[in-house]
């Protein structure tokens, strides 16, 4: 498998990229938008389920 963003040889412990620096380029994709992500209306506040975003902020991932 080769890393998505630069094709290098990917490293196993940050696959599916070769390198910190390239999953930072992807996250910084996902951040910029580049990829097309359905807009969450879940960030919507005064919503009736806002107990159960809480409990799962609690939770550490
Ligand atoms: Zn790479």
């Amino acid at each position: 498998m080769a890393c998505p963003i630069c094709k290098k040889p990917t490293n196993t412990e940050l696959r599916p990229f070769c390198s910190k620096r390239c999953a930072d380029v992807d996250l910084g994709k996902w951040l910029k938008g580049d990829y097309a992500i359905p807009a969450p209306d879940l960030e919507a506040t005064d919503e009736p389920e806002s107990g159960m975003r809480d409990a799962r902020a609690a939770k550490p991932h």
